[in-house]
């Protein structure tokens, strides 16, 4: 999660970032100009107009990562205007441990980190997947990856050494050397950037796909129903930090294997938006530019209807808690993964259905 100036060569690019975002016109002169600029310390209009998303990282052919010196300007200047009702990241931040749900011995051990009642995961958490593990939750499990949308970038990083501690005490506390992380922005925190600031991890991290994709390997005998289904997917921000499993990101091996398990066929390759150019759920300006936001997700689901998907599957909890309520107007049912997987084993999904519409969250 930093910009590498020494990378950043206007002689050898085509100013890609900024040209490849979404949500911008540039055309290439633009681009320069406006990095240059960020390089300079200036304040330019691209700060105000990103919706950190993180994709120009992906974007860049030289590997310089410039959404990171633009969540840096983003930060230094407070050009975002985050309300204060807006931050409820922060809140996740200070809540304590919990607890939310004890398994039994051998069982493994969930971390659902902060924003665990963003969409309720001790609901969707639940079945046979799920049904010896121990789930905890809270302020000092919370990778504040979230911040990132909310012009305080920095907060991760400063939190992370604080973040590995408490998970290796949680470790040791219920006996496991694997921590199963729920949204994969911890996962890779605890993968990517802990390696990147040169941090021991303790323990194995285990991205909650790998943890399916393991589980439904070694009980073929229970799936049920396979699902002759058509989905798109959708890849949220944090997934861009993923460690790469030979030239993509691991966690689309883990997906692909699961949805072949459970009888899913991904429309991923006939989508306009897939790949390194999948759009991004809108979260970080959902309530600051509602209006272009909706309009961001209106595309998105509408490129995945028009792949032939009849469901949008999601991993991230913040992606379907603000993406959801646009899903169901445009009528491709939204659907959390574990509820996805719940329904190939045959399982009822319970009160919080495919996406907890209309749930009560605590
Ligand atoms: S960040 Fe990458 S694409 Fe953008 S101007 Fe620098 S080198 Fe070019
Ligand atoms: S982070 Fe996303 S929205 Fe912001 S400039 Fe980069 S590609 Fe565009």
């Amino acid at each position: 999660m930093a910009f590498d100036l020494s990378k950043c060569d206007f002689s050898r690019c085509r100013g890609e970032c900024l040209v490849r975002c979404p949500y911008v016109s540039y055309d290439e002169d633009d681009a320069k100009r406006a990095m240059k600029s960020l390089i300079e310390g200036e304040r330019h209009p691209i700060l105000k107009e990103c919706i950190t998303c993180a994709a120009c990282n992906d974007f860049c052919p030289l590997g310089a990562d410039p959404w990171d010196l633009i969540a840096r300007r983003q930060e230094e200047t407070g050009v975002l205007g985050i309300p204060a009702d807006a931050k409820p990241s922060s809140d996740w931040l200070t809540k304590p441990a919990v607890v939310i749900r004890r398994g039994k011995p051998g069982g493994a051990l969930i971390s659902a980190g902060g924003i665990y009642e963003v969409v309720p995961q001790a609901e969707f958490l639940t079945g046979q997947v799920f049904e010896d593990a121990t789930v905890i939750g809270g302020g000092p499990y919370a990778c504040g990856f979230t911040e990132t949308h909310l012009g305080r970038a920095s907060r991760p990083l400063k939190n992370l050494p604080q973040f590995i501690e408490n998970l290796a005490k949680a470790a040791e506390e219920f006996g496991v050397d694997e921590i199963v992380f729920t949204h994969d922005a911890c996962y890779n925190v605890a993968t990517t950037l802990a390696t990147q600031q040169g941090i021991e991890v303790p323990f194995r991290p285990v991205h909650i796909l790998e943890h399916i994709r393991n589980w439904l390997r070694d009980h073929p005998d229970r799936i049920k129903n396979p699902l002759g289904l058509s989905v798109a997917v959708q890849g949220g921000c944090t997934t861009r930090y993923a460690p790469r499993g030979g030239d993509r990101e691991i966690w689309s091996d883990w997906l692909a294997d699961i949805f072949e398990m459970i009888g899913v066929e991904s429309v991923e390759e006939k989508r306009t938006y897939t790949g390194d150019d999948r759009l991004c759920c809108g979260c970080g300006i959902f309530h600051t530019q509602h209006e272009r936001a909706v309009d961001i997700q209106r595309k998105n689901i509408g490129d995945a209807a028009e792949a032939g998907a009849e469901e949008l599957v999601f991993i991230c909890p913040a992606c379907i808690s603000v993406m959801r309520a646009t899903c169901r107007k445009m009528e491709i049912e939204p659907i959390y993964i574990t509820q996805l997987v719940k329904q190939a084993l045959g399982e009822e999904l319970g009160p919080a259905g495919t996406a907890a519409f209309g749930y009560p969250v605590k």
